[in-house]
């Protein structure tokens, strides 16, 4: 659905990383990695880490986040973003999506915090999700968070690349996470990124992400600390990713548009959040299928092509419905659910050749055709 697009420039530069000697969690290409994503996004500072779940555990323990502590979070997004919550001890409040992006509705998250303010519970952090790489409201977000003295931690796992009124993804709020993992817009094989552009913030993620080891010569910790960074020889598998980012979002910009022509003849399939797409970064394209006007769903339509070895899958179970988390309240409108159940995300990578997106329209339309 979204295989690593790696070739030869990112061989050389991981081969080159190897025989440089620098074979560690730090490095010649960790260091400039972390200034070319902060450059790229336009903030002071990055830190490399060894996974985006690792960046937003660091992120919520800077601001503070702890037993008792509640933090506001997307329903719609993947487990890491609770994960990382439940790790800190916090408890997370969901908040329900609009439906063309399905990010986080703000007048639900404004509930949320008044809702949250009457029972005397602290707000730590809100975190919003930029889903499938479309980002988030974060005009409103942020002046909502802001009315409540609350910082935002931008989940950008997957909106690398991806604009908000102009501005780079990356750049909002207190601080912001990417994510390299294998299937993301760029990869790692696995890594991840926190960005903000505050000093002490930044230093304060480096220092829990290397054992919270003090500055003297022997060994002195007043802090429990992780194994957090990243290796030096995936970084530089990250800055040749990053050379070709732009060419990697263009490719699975035009197969979405390949998809849009596909399903325009096609009543009661529309490709998802397609009004409002002109600024994302085209992580994962998924479809809505309205069973009433096709006669399937989106189950039937993942069968039939797994049938034919196609990888395709629902949008995000919403953290609600998640028998992990279903204990936590929040503020739920059914959207999320809504488009968990209607809607099917379709191979987006970069890395697939123009037969193998042929393979895949063709039997999408197969399939189709036969319902009639
Ligand atoms: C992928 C992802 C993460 C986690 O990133 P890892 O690098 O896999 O730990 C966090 N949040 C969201 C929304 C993601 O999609």
């Amino acid at each position: 659905m979204s295989s690593p697009d790696v070739g030869e420039l990112e061989e050389h530069a991981v081969l080159a990383a190897m025989r440089s000697g620098w074979i560690a969690p730090l490095g010649p290409d960790v260091d400039a990695f972390e200034t070319e994503i902060a450059d790229r996004v336009g903030v002071s500072h990055g830190i490399a880490l060894s996974s985006g779940t690792a960046a937003l555990h660091l992120a919520l323990l800077t601001l503070g986040a702890t037993r008792g502590d509640v933090v506001v979070t997307s329903t719609m997004t993947f487990a890491a973003t609770t994960n990382a919550i439940m790790y800190t001890g916090a408890e997370p409040h969901f908040v329900d999506c609009l439906p063309h992006t399905g990010n986080m509705d703000p007048e639900l998250l404004r509930r949320a915090l008044v809702r949250l303010q009457e029972q005397g519970r602290r707000v730590a952090a809100v975190v919003p999700v930029d889903l499938l790489g479309k980002a988030v409201d974060y005009t409103q977000i942020l002046s909502i968070a802001q009315e409540f003295n609350v910082p935002v931690l931008s989940d950008a796992a997957e909106s690398l690349g991806a604009k908000h009124r102009g501005k780079p993804v990356g750049s909002f709020g207190a601080a912001s996470v990417f994510s390299f993992n294998g299937n993301k817009i760029m990869t790692t094989s696995g890594g991840g990124m926190l960005m903000t552009d505050d000093e002490e913030f930044a230093n304060h993620v480096r220092y829990l992400a290397t054992q919270a080891r003090q500055p003297v010569i022997h060994y002195e910790h007043l802090d429990v600390g992780y194994n957090y960074r990243m290796s030096n020889l995936l970084a530089a598998l990250g800055r040749a990713q990053l050379e070709r980012l732009d060419e990697m979002i263009a490719k699975r910009r035009k197969l979405r548009d390949e998809y849009k022509n596909l399903f325009a003849s096609m009543p009661g399939i529309r490709v998802f959040g397609s009004e409002h797409d002109d600024e994302d970064n085209v992580w994962l394209t998924a479809i809505s299928i309205n069973e009433s006007v096709t006669g399937f769903g989106p189950k039937d339509l993942a069968l039939a092509l797994a049938r034919n070895n196609i990888e395709s899958r629902p949008i995000w179970k919403p953290m609600h419905l998640q028998p992990v988390f279903s204990q936590y309240e929040g503020e739920i409108s059914g959207v999320a659910e809504q488009l968990f159940k209607t809607h099917l995300t379709l191979p987006s990578g970069s890395a697939l050749s123009q037969r193998q997106r042929e393979f895949v329209y063709d039997k999408i339309s197969e399939f189709i055709g036969a319902q009639k």
